[in-house]
């Protein structure tokens, strides 16, 4: 198994509240700062780097290989067949939202018992000092986790459902290019590699939509009511949210897929964004670093609001002044900006 410590963090000192060496000082653990960009945009390339950043990112048990390796596990054991959703009917509309409805709460609540019920890791590596709220008007039922796994379920797996519901039957009516493995085997697997960073390019532009005053206020407000955030608070989004984030998906009604592409892409979106909010930087087993959570660059969007609309694959904000790589000055400069 690969050791993902990339970071070379000295294991001792996960479990100290260490003192913050940038941001607003109340974390209870972050990492090094400045963050930085994987090392596919610098230039020239440190091929080291890039072989390691590539292999965080593929690793068997990275986020990105178990939701490939789940996409072709579904299309072979749980997907209906294409000759059924040629027409829209309940049977096999029901199967694909039961088996969605199936791998969020197995993700999701799979990494909220072990993270913030059972509390396996503690403390390390967790970024935020405080737990899920609870007793707060903010959230439905007052409680942040029943909220957010209302949002995810409810509306969620709902519009997940709907888009691969409306591509299985386009692939079902010939509407959408059909890609035969067999034709060209090499294309196939690096659509896979791509997805990850088209999703990128998509998710900044959407996401600073998103900040527009109106649509925060209508929409993307319910996601930000989470800035301690855990599993289920990442894929809790008002439904508006959901269509936009989930519409990258469309892309495949242009670009020749196979099914498993449509349901690879859709799992991506959806159970990454429990992986991504858990709260903690890497899952930890005997104090190595085993697998890559949450990024750092994510979490200080949901502390500072006003930047890293994008992920931390592709530099967007970097090019458009709107990066936070978690300094003390880079905050301040936000902060000045937007007052
Ligand atoms: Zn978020
Ligand atoms: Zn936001």
């Amino acid at each position: 198994m690969a050791n993902v410590d990339q970071t070379a963090t000295d294991t001792a000192d996960m479990n100290q509240e260490t003192a913050p060496k940038g941001g607003d000082g109340s974390w209870n653990w972050h990492p090094d700062v400045p963050i930085e960009y994987p090392p596919l945009y610098a230039w020239p390339m440190d091929f080291n780097k890039l072989r390691a950043w590539f292999i965080l990112s593929w690793q068997p048990l990275s986020a990105n290989f178990i939701v490939a390796m789940a996409s072709v596990a579904v299309w072979f054991t749980a997907a209906p067949a294409l000759e059924r959703c040629v027409t829209f009917e309940a049977g096999w509309i029901l199967q694909i939202w039961a088996r969605n409805m199936v791998l969020m709460v197995a993700v999701a609540g799979g990494l909220h018992l072990y993270f913030h019920v059972y509390k396996k890791q503690g403390m390390k590596l967790k970024y935020d000092k405080r737990g899920m709220a609870r007793k707060n008007r903010m959230f439905t039922w007052n409680d942040q986790v029943r909220d957010n796994m209302l949002w995810t379920l409810a509306s969620g797996v709902t519009l997940w459902t709907a888009y691969e519901v409306l591509l299985m039957w386009g692939f079902a009516n010939n509407l959408v290019p059909f890609l035969q493995w067999q034709a060209h085997p090499v294309w196939f697997c690096v659509m896979f590699l791509l997805m990850p960073l088209l999703h990128s390019f998509h998710f900044y532009w959407v996401h600073r939509f998103l900040h527009w005053p109106p649509l925060y206020k209508l929409a993307h407000s319910l996601h930000h009511r989470n800035v301690n955030v855990g599993p289920w608070s990442g894929y809790s989004m008002h439904p508006i949210e959901h269509l936009l984030y989930l519409s990258s998906v469309l892309i495949h009604w242009v670009i020749a897929s196979h099914p498993i592409h449509v349901i690879f892409h859709l799992q991506y979106l959806a159970l990454t964004a429990a992986s991504s909010h858990t709260g903690y930087e890497s899952l930890l087993v005997k104090e190595k670093k085993r697998a890559y959570l949450s990024p750092f660059f994510h979490q200080l969007h949901h502390r500072f609001f006003e930047c890293n609309y994008g992920t931390a694959e592709m530099p967007w904000d970097k090019w458009f002044g709107t990066f936070h790589d978690g300094t003390a000055g880079t905050m301040k400069r936000i902060r000045d900006r937007n007052s």
